[in-house]
C-alpha cells in the first residue's frame, strides 16, 4: 500500500509502557485515507437529471458531489434535499443565471438555504458564464468559488492559486471530457502529481430530462466508467465534493498536530488544532492522521467519543476533527486469554480489498477511509443514521437499556423514535447522545 510520505507535522512524544521508548511520529495526511489525490465532480443548472441519473451513479459507491443550482430555474427542491441529506453537496450557482451574478452572490446563498437544509449550509458557488462577479462579496459568503477550464485544472496539493478562481475541466460534447478515458487521463495526472481535479457537467446526452442544462451534454456512462475507476483505485484517488476538499486543504495547511505530555501510561495523546476564522465555515471536517507506533491493537477516542481506527505497517490510522478535544491513543493490548469474545468482528460492505496482514481494530480500509458516518434526531423525531451501510447500530436509553438494535442499511435510515429524552446511539465503533424533544 502506498501512501504519501508529506510529513505536515513531526513530533516527539514521550516515554511509556515498559520503560521503552517509543519517538513517535503524527502526520496528517494530505489526503483523506492517505490517498494520493482527490477528485470532485460538480453539475450546473439543476437538470432534473442530476437528481433522477447522476446522484444515483455516485450513490452506487457512496461517492459525493457537487449540484450547482439557479435559484430561479425551479429547482427540484425535495429531490435536491434529499440529495443534501445522503451527502451530498447543494451549492449556489445564482439566481438568475445571467451573465454575471454580480448582486446575488448573497441572496442566492440565502435563497438556496431556506430551501435546502444542509450541515454547512451553501459555501461554495459556480459562477454563470465563468464571470467571476464581485470577490468581496463572494469572500463574505462562500470558502471557494468554481470558474470553468483554465488550462490549470489539475491542480496541486494545495489546490487553486485563488479559491475564487477553482478551475474544472468541463466535460459533454463541446470537448474531449466525453469518454470515460478523459475522465480517467485526468485523475491519473492528479494521482502522479497528489493533487486535486474538478470537472465541470452540465445535462447528459443519454438520460433523462435535461431541462435548463442543454448546454454541452456530458455521456452519462462516461462518467459512470469514471467512478467505477476511481472505486478500483479506491486507495489512490479520493472522490468528494468541491466543499470537502476545499475544506480539507484549509485545514490540513492550518492544522497542527501536537503531542501533549504526561499521559497516563500505554497512552499518547494529541492536540489537533487550526485557527482558520471565516465566519462561513467551521472547518470541522475530518483529517486523515496515523502515529508511528508498534502497539498491536489500540483504541482511539477523541473528547471521549470513539474513533474508528486501524493499524497497518507500523502506523495507526484514524480521522480526526480539528478543535473538537484531546485524541487520546490508548494500547488495548493485554495479553487476554485467545477465548476473548470481546471485539465483535464488524461487518462490512462488499467491495473492500484489505490489504493489511496486522490486526484491524475497527473497520476495514474502506470504511474507515470515507465512511462519514453519522446520528442525529430528524424533523419528524426519528434518530436517524447516514452512512452506515453494514455496521451494527445500537440505540440506549438514559437508563443504559438498548431500545433498538438492527444493522445499517441505507445512506440514511430511520432507526427509531420513542419518548422524549436522551439516548446514546452507537454506530460501529462511533457513538452520539442525541436528545428527542
Ligand atoms: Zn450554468
Amino acid at each position: 500500500m502506498n501512501y504519501n510520505k508529506i510529513s505536515i507535522a513531526t513530533i516527539a512524544v514521550g516515554m511509556f509502557a515498559a520503560g521503552s521508548a517509543f519517538a513517535q511520529n503524527a502526520e496528517i495526511a494530505t489526503w483523506s485515507g492517505f490517498r494520493k489525490a482527490a477528485t470532485s465532480f460538480t453539475f450546473d443548472d439543476n437538470a432534473p437529471n442530476h437528481v433522477t441519473h447522476a446522484a444515483p451513479a455516485f450513490d452506487e459507491y457512496g461517492y459525493k458531489a457537487t449540484f450547482n443550482l439557479v435559484v430561479n430555474w425551479n429547482p427540484d427542491w425535495s429531490g435536491f434535499q434529499k440529495m443534501a441529506d445522503n451527502g451530498h453537496e447543494i451549492a449556489s450557482h445564482s439566481n438568475t443565471h445571467g451573465q454575471n451574478m454580480s448582486g446575488e452572490e448573497a441572496s442566492s446563498k440565502k435563497s438556496i438555504e431556506g430551501k435546502i437544509k444542509q450541515k454547512y449550509g451553501t459555501i461554495t458557488v459556480a459562477y454563470p458564464n465563468c464571470n467571476v462577479p464581485n470577490v468581496s462579496a463572494l469572500q463574505q459568503n462562500y470558502i471557494a468559488g468554481r470558474i470553468c477550464g483554465n488550462g490549470q485544472e489539475v491542480m496541486g496539493k494545495d489546490g487553486p492559486s485563488d479559491w475564487f478562481r477553482v478551475p474544472a475541466h468541463m466535460t459533454g460534447s463541446t470537448g474531449s471530457f466525453n469518454n470515460t478515458n478523459a475522465f480517467t487521463g485526468a485523475m491519473q495526472q492528479a494521482i502522479q502529481k497528489g493533487g486535486w481535479v474538478m470537472f465541470l457537467t452540465h445535462g447528459f446526452s443519454n438520460a433523462g430530462n435535461n431541462g435548463n442544462a442543454n448546454y454541452s451534454p456530458t455521456d452519462l456512462n462516461a462518467i459512470k466508467g469514471a467512478l467505477k475507476w476511481a472505486n478500483q483505485n479506491d486507495k489512490d484517488i479520493w472522490v468528494t465534493t468541491f466543499r470537502s476538499a476545499t475544506m480539507y486543504i484549509k485545514e490540513r495547511k492550518a492544522s497542527k498536530i501536537e503531542a501533549q505530555d504526561g499521559g497516563a501510561e500505554g497512552t499518547m495523546t494529541f492536540e489537533l488544532k487550526h485557527n482558520i476564522a471565516d465566519n462561513i465555515s467551521k472547518y470541522d471536517y475530518p483529517l486523515s492522521i496515523r502515529v508511528k507506533s508498534d502497539w498491536k491493537k489500540v483504541e482511539v477516542t477523541q473528547d471521549g467519543a470513539a474513533l474508528e481506527s486501524k493499524i497497518d505497517g507500523g502506523y495507526i490510522y484514524f480521522d480526526a476533527v480539528p478543535n473538537a478535544g484531546k485524541i487520546v491513543v490508548k494500547n488495548a493490548d493485554a495479553p487476554a486469554p485467545e477465548s476473548s469474545s470481546s471485539a465483535e468482528p464488524e461487518s462490512s460492505s462488499s467491495s473492500e480489498a484489505v490489504e493489511s496482514s496486522s490486526s484491524v481494530t475497527a473497520l476495514p480500509i474502506q470504511a474507515f477511509d470515507d465512511r462519514h458516518t453519522s446520528a442525529y434526531v430528524d424533523a419528524s423525531g426519528y434518530i436517524t443514521v447516514q452512512n452506515a451501510q453494514g455496521l451494527n447500530i445500537t440505540v440506549f436509553n438514559s437508563l443504559g437499556n438498548v431500545v433498538r438494535s438492527t444493522k445499517g442499511i441505507g445512506c440514511e435510515q430511520k432507526v427509531f423514535s420513542g419518548a422524549k429524552g436522551m439516548y446514546v446511539v452507537k454506530v460501529g465503533s462511533k457513538a452520539w447522545t442525541l436528545n428527542i424533544k
